[in-house]
Formats: structure tokens, sequence, C-alpha cells
């Protein structure tokens, strides 16, 4: 799949940029669950790439970020759950986040003027440098 692939390219971009030729000890990277990606095509691709760009990691990890809305009315702050909705809208969600709006109101006050604050995309959270070297 392409997005797992444009995703793991910038990835092993910010890797390749941070660590300048020296190995990586630990990179952790975590996936918002509103994104649907595929862990399976995601590490293949990723550790292809770092491959290509000669970075060696020793140690991969990813999390799951949970998803977080926060209203902008009264801001309230909630995980909704997307099981709930059903596979079909959940689906639809994973596919277009924007999506959410449509189907999820605040829990406190019924707004569906809310931010998402985290749940997307994939992140850096932590990478760690070989010491020493050049
Ligand atoms: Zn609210």
């Amino acid at each position: 799949m392409v997005h797992e692939w444009a995703l793991a390219e910038s990835i092993a971009m910010y890797v390749a940029r941070v660590s300048k030729g020296r190995n990586v000890r630990r990179l952790v990277l975590s996936i918002g669950r509103l994104q649907s990606v595929d862990i399976e095509i995601f590490d293949f691709a990723l550790k292809e790439l770092l491959n290509e760009g000669n970075v060696v990691v020793d140690e991969l990890k990813y999390l799951n970020e949970e998803i977080l809305l926060k209203c902008r009315k009264c801001g309230f702050e909630w995980s909704p759950s997307l099981e709930s909705l059903g596979s079909e809208v959940s689906e639809c969600i994973h596919f277009i986040p924007e999506v959410i709006h449509s189907y999820i109101t605040c829990p406190k006050c019924n707004s569906r003027d809310y931010d998402l604050l985290s749940g997307r995309g994939v992140k850096v959270v932590e990478v760690v440098l070989e010491e020493g070297g050049q």
C-alpha cells in the first residue's frame, strides 16, 4: 500500500537526518489509532528504507496512540471508542479522519465542534543514538 510506504519514507528520512551516519540504538514510534496503518506493511517498508539509507536500527518499537478529542465549546477532553460505531463507520473514519465529526458529538454538550488532539498519523517518540563515534 502506498500509504504505509509514504509514512515509512518520511520516518526513514527523519531518522537518517538525526542519526547522521551513527547507529540508532532504539527507535520508538507511535501509530495513531485513527489512521489505519497496517503495521506489518509499515514495518517492512521502514526496514527496507532504513536499509537503503544505510541506517542501522538495533531496536524498533511501536506504540499505539489513543484518539483524543477536545471540545471547542466546553473544553471537555475524551477518547471515543470507534468500535461502538460499527465496523463500516470506523472503517470510513480510518480512511478519512475528518468524517469523525459526522458521527461523534461531545458527550458533555453535544457539540460537533472539537479538535483532534491525538490519534493521527505516525510520530517519532524516541530516537536513541549510539554514543561516541564521529
Ligand atoms: Zn462540549
